[in-house]
């Protein structure tokens, strides 16, 4: 399904072969995930919302970056859908276009429909999940995820990512009792990284107690990510997942950005070997 959504002609970074080259470096390993119902993305998107993706009959801006047409209803719903498959068996969904920007009622930053946060209500609705803490390490602020969850004491959504940068919000004093940003400088590594997860991160979601840890997985703070100015290695990545993991009984992870298709598939890799090692 990676040629649905086709963003390619544009030279958009969210393109068809972030998926191509993960499914060539992972092909064997990887199985084919299901739709999201409707009434599954209804959970977190207003209806309105959801029909206009839906009837994308032509290719469309939806906002000044994320591109739609008629293949991107069948990508969004398969991205969600993957994303609550990995909510129930643990996996790690390889799917675009991301999710961690879109709003309930528009899309913004490539993204189409909040798979995560379809996911962390799928699990308290079919799961008997009852808290769902989400650890974004996306460069970016995952703006989306942290809207649909504000003021709900059931999901703790934890976002690290550079600031000031886009989409601006993310920044000092944003947080509350059950949302956790920390913005990073720009230029930021492994060792900011991790002692953010010390500091910060591991205390929040463990004195929070979930019964599952979602991760919007991004790989755009690598160091030679194309789109922003963080340091990241590969051993960062696996590092970040290997504590993931350990900070609740069950784990699935969600792909968010990371437009480096050079790196793309080892940073996955290493992320699903720092998951499998906690
Ligand atoms: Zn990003």
């Amino acid at each position: 399904m990676a040629h649905l959504h086709a963003t390619g002609h544009h030279h958009h970074p969210e393109r068809p072969e972030r998926l191509e080259v993960l499914l060539e470096a992972l092909g064997g390993a990887t199985r084919h995930g299901r739709r999201a119902s409707r009434a599954q993305i209804e959970r977190v998107h207003d209806s309105a919302y959801v029909d206009s993706i839906a009837s994308l009959d032509a290719e469309t801006w939806l906002d000044g970056d994320t591109l739609g047409g008629p293949t991107s209803w069948e990508a969004a719903r398969l991205a969600a859908g993957c994303a609550i498959e990995a909510a129930e068996v643990g996996g790690f969904a390889l799917v675009r276009p991301p999710g961690h920007h879109a709003l309930p009622r528009h899309a913004m930053g490539f993204c189409l429909f909040g798979n995560i946060a379809v996911a962390a209500r799928h699990a308290q609705d079919s799961l008997g999940v009852e808290r769902v803490a989400i650890v974004d390490w996306d460069v970016h602020h995952g703006n989306g995820t942290d809207a649909m969850f504000r003021g709900d004491d059931s999901v703790l959504v934890v976002s690290l990512h550079q600031w000031p940068f886009y989409p601006g919000s993310g920044g000092p004093g944003t947080s509350d009792e059950t949302t956790l940003n920390v913005p990073l400088t720009a230029g930021s590594g492994d060792a900011a990284y991790l002692a953010a997860f010390s500091t910060l991160v591991e205390p929040a979601v463990r004195a929070f107690d979930p019964g599952l840890v979602l991760v919007s997985a991004g790989f755009d703070a690598h160091v030679d990510d194309p789109l922003a100015g963080m340091e990241v290695t590969e051993r960062g990545f696996s590092e970040l997942a290997r504590r993931s993991a350990q900070l609740g009984p069950r784990l699935g992870a969600v792909l968010e950005g990371g437009y480096n298709l050079a790196t793309l598939p080892r940073l996955v890799e290493a992320t699903i070997e720092g998951f499998d090692a906690a």
